[in-house]
């Protein structure tokens, strides 16, 4: 049972307390019946606004084993939106630019880094594991008709499980990200995987990242050709797991 839930029978043995109480202090059995009902509903109101927005706890799933991007190889680059101003928020959610992933996840992408390591080029990680905390700040900060944009705290989002990651290719050369069909969070059609429009060599370049991606389990996202989610993401459940805790979370564990 939720600690705040009230049984409706201890809620009337509470009612037939405070009515006496009341009675014997001289107010009136009208106001004190409207006090108590106003008394009543602020609770519930108050447990279901707490209902809505409580991590979703699930059962059966491997325990967190977030594995830092970096250390798996120094050329992996970070560029975390998140921990700027540079996002549709306005300012940095993450206190730190860190990147992390399930460990199956973060060696699929590994084996892509190192594909791309043999053309000149190389993975830049724009967003990976997302705390859950982060998730609803997300849905509690846009407006009604921009939360299809975000995934609601209720169901969490691949990216609580550490198995999703925000990517786009750079050149190893320039250190640059190379051109895409359209920016990263860009939320028009242009952000498509399947957008016929744009540049040859935007959609190109685009495919090679989607090719190289799906040959090590990961899909990507139907309307973010920078999403992918690696096919693991149903054995780890949503975490809450600040990136500064990351480490503490592998205390005691062999891998
Ligand atoms: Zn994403």
């Amino acid at each position: 049972m939720d600690r705040l839930t009230i049984p409706f029978a201890d809620m009337r043995i509470f009612e037939c307390r405070v009515l006496t109480f009341g009675l014997c202090a001289g107010i009136s059995l009208r106001r004190l019946k409207f006090l108590f009902t106003a008394a009543a509903l602020s609770i519930i109101l108050f447990t279901t606004a707490f209902a809505q927005v409580a991590l979703p706890a699930e059962h059966g799933k491997r325990e967190a084993d977030l594995i830092e991007l970096t250390k798996l190889s120094k050329s992996i680059k970070l560029d975390i939106k998140y921990a700027t101003a540079e996002n549709f928020v306005g300012r940095p959610v993450y206190p730190e630019a860190r990147a992390f992933l399930q460990r199956p996840a973060a060696e699929a992408l590994l084996r892509v880094h190192k594909k791309l390591k043999k053309m000149g080029r190389g993975i830049i990680v724009y967003d990976a594991y997302r705390p859950w905390t982060i998730t609803k700040l997300f849905w509690e900060t846009v407006r009604e008709d921009q939360k299809k944009f975000v995934a609601d705290p209720a169901k969490g989002s691949k990216h609580n499980r550490g198995c999703a990651v925000d990517i786009s290719i750079y050149d190893r050369k320039t250190g640059k990200a190379i051109p895409m069909p359209s920016g990263y969070d860009e939320f028009t059609e242009r952000a498509s995987p399947d957008y016929t429009g744009g540049t040859e060599e935007e959609r190109a370049n685009r495919e090679l990242l989607r090719r190289l991606m799906e040959a090590e389990g990961f899909t990507v996202n139907p309307s973010e050709w920078w999403h992918f989610d690696h096919n693991t993401w149903q054995q780890y459940a949503i975490y809450d797991i600040a990136f500064s805790d990351v480490e503490r979370s592998h205390n005691g564990r062999k891998h």
